[in-house]
């Protein structure tokens, strides 16, 4: 890994992405001098799954950084980034959602919340299936809920080669966002993140709708 090959891929990436499709670059296991050379280039948005690795960069790095939590978060690690994180993407409980709401309140923010749904057949056993996530909407805890603000639906799919299986999952995505959307926030233009594609699989996100990719390896290793 050397950072002219990661700008020049960063900038083909970017080349690819039709305009309004974000991209969040995935730095777990990326060392701080190679993110610090693609925020030099441009890059704003970076994702980590693991709060200890995330604390640690963002005391090394600028403070401009807008760092999105991807992946699994443990409700007891929530306190930590409530502080400064811009968007959570892997809620999959209504209790993840409360201590999001909890910690935001008292670090004085409103925190962006992404709910996970389980589309994929085997590669994740996180996410919830539509039922939970509908169950969650309608929920009394969730109208009361000031600091977690939903804006949006993540989802993986299967890990396999199998386009039409991988196409197929995320159209299912893209159809519970808008599902949601028309029943619960049709008068929220602020419900707009539909966060699928990562470096193996982020073109046929785009296609069937994606508006955030999450691509690690595609940067930093040159893996598509
Ligand atoms: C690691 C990770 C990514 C990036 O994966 P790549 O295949 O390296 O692009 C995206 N999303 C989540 C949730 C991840 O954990």
């Amino acid at each position: 890994m050397d950072i002219d090959n990661v700008t020049r891929r960063w900038h083909e990436v970017k080349d690819r992405l039709p305009a309004g499709v974000k991209l969040v670059a995935v730095s777990k296991h990326v060392p701080v001098e190679l993110i610090a050379g693609l925020y030099a280039a441009g890059q704003r948005a970076f994702g980590e799954n693991r709060v200890q690795e995330l604390e640690r960069k963002r005391e090394a790095l600028p403070p401009d950084i807008e760092w999105h939590a991807i992946g699994h978060l443990q409700t007891n690690k929530v306190r930590l980034v409530a502080p400064y994180v811009s968007m959570i993407h892997g809620v999959d409980s209504a209790r993840l959602l409360e201590a999001i709401d909890r910690e935001a309140e008292r670090a004085g923010r409103v925190i962006p919340c992404l709910l996970q749904f389980r589309v994929a057949t085997e590669t994740s056993k996180f996410g919830m299936t539509e039922r939970e996530v509908r169950a969650l909407l309608e929920s009394e805890e969730f109208a009361r809920m000031k600091h977690a603000r939903v804006a949006g639906v993540m989802a993986m799919a299967t890990f396999t080669r199998d386009e039409a299986l991988v196409r197929g999952e995320f159209a299912r995505a893209r159809e519970l966002f808008e599902a949601l959307k028309r029943d619960y926030f049709a008068d929220d233009a602020g419900f707009n993140v539909l966060s699928m594609g990562m470096s193996g699989d982020y073109r046929l996100a785009v296609q069937e709708g994606s508006t955030l990719v999450r691509l690690g390896s595609a940067l930093f290793r040159g893996d598509e």
